[in-house]
């Protein structure tokens, strides 16, 4: 299965991969691309030719649209026709003198916010993660709290402040824990700014409250995944969420990747889990190969710091939507619910600062750092294998830090 865009069989997103984003050029309407190597395919501009295979056009009105919304509600079926027929318009060289004028070099191309997030949940799936956490933040405790092998744990997280990849972060400001002396609260700018390096689900079929959606059903309603960095502000945080969880240690902002890579690109990738003791309630079971094997790299200034496995994860991603759903919650065309951290076993495979640095306690990389600087700039690259035998690459999130106000 070749393709006859130049370069695209040797890059990272040929055939096998075909992710979808919201992209402009100057002067233009947003709408949907598709990417196929270092090109933006223009989605419903190729669509709108008609001819063989007959399915394209009836998208193109779904892809004529600043987001992927539209396309992301019309459900499983059309996104599997979509796949075929973009194999079918990207491989077939018979469709390339048609096609080739509605290629967008990706350098051209402003990428935006791929979708209208509707609701948001971030979710605490990683053992070692949770371990780590648990025993720098509860030294005399238990470091798994009892619920944490039963479920996977989350929180409703603030959807308005979903940002695409390249989008600064501004430095949050807030209340922090009070020193000994037993005066006020602190207050400035977060001291312990951090990341925390996630995989998001993005949800495209909707369901009816008060019904739940079974483990089984992860792909009808799973369009497909990005790359996430849920920014976190440990100070903030430390001191906040006791007893109802995260709040504004964590919504200032969270970047996600311009491109949302659709399941069927990680068919290779399925892995099953690490393993679950004790076994998960019934409404919790998963057949088959339920994890994803994802390679993760975090780049400090330019530097790989660490290098996160998300095959290390704990609870899959059709458990996280059959527990987040299984109280009768609705789906909603847009949702995006994330992974958690994802940290493996080793040092230089952990997902956040707090863990690379243990709490501020051992600066890591080049510069020794502990948590974020001004003007620090993060990246989050991920690849998986690909059906074709090689590797495709899902989207990067960037983010920069700007000063606090
Ligand atoms: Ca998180």
């Amino acid at each position: 299965m070749k393709s006859w865009v130049p370069g695209a069989d040797d890059s990272l997103f040929g055939l096998d991969n075909l992710p979808y984003g919201v992209f402009s050029r100057d002067g233009e309407e947003p709408r949907v691309g598709v990417r196929i190597g270092d090109f933006v395919m223009d989605a419903s501009a190729v669509a709108a030719y008609g001819g063989d295979p007959g399915d394209g056009p009836h998208l193109a009105a779904a892809w004529d649209q600043p987001s992927l919304n539209a396309f992301l509600a019309l459900g499983r079926p059309a996104w599997d026709t979509a796949r075929e027929w973009l194999v079918e318009v990207l491989g077939n060289e018979v469709h390339a003198e048609r096609t080739a004028p509605h290629l967008v070099p990706v350098a051209e191309a402003t990428l935006h916010l791929p979708f209208v997030v509707a609701d948001y949940v971030d979710f605490y799936c990683s053992l070692q993660h949770a371990t780590n956490v648990g025993r720098m933040f509860r030294p005399d405790g238990d470091a798994l709290t009892p619920n944490w092998q039963h479920l996977p744990i989350g929180y409703h997280g603030r959807a308005g402040t979903v940002v695409v990849s390249g989008t600064d972060v501004r430095r949050p400001s807030g209340q922090g824990r009070p020193g000994s002396d037993g005066g006020p609260p602190a207050f400035g700018p977060s001291r312990r700014l951090d990341i925390e390096a996630e995989l998001g689900f993005v949800v495209g079929t909707p369901s009816t409250q008060g019904t739940s959606v079974p483990t089984g059903a992860y792909a009808d309603h799973v369009f497909g995944v990005t790359p996430l960095n849920d920014w976190s502000a440990r100070d903030i945080q430390a001191w906040e969420y006791v007893p109802l969880g995260p709040f504004l240690g964590k919504s200032f902002a969270t970047s996600i990747s311009p491109w949302v890579t659709p399941l069927a690109a990680l068919d290779a990738a399925r892995v099953p889990l690490p393993g679950q003791d004790p076994e998960p309630l019934p409404y919790l079971a998963v057949d088959g190969p339920a994890g994803y094997d994802i390679a993760y790299e975090i780049v400090l200034n330019g530097e790989v710091v660490s290098r996160p496995p998300y095959a290390a994860m704990y609870w899959s991603p059709a458990q996280m939507l059959a527990h987040l759903t299984v109280n009768g919650a609705s789906l909603r065309t847009g949702d995006l619910y994330a992974s958690g951290t994802i940290s493996g076993d080793e040092r230089e495979q952990r997902g956040s600062f707090l863990e690379l640095s243990w709490g501020g306690t051992e600066p890591f990389g080049r510069d020794g750092r502990t948590f974020l600087e001004d003007g620090d700039e993060v990246v989050l690259r991920a690849t998986a294998p690909g059906v074709l035998g090689g590797r495709i690459a899902l989207g990067e999130v960037a983010g920069k830090i700007l000063p606090a106000l």
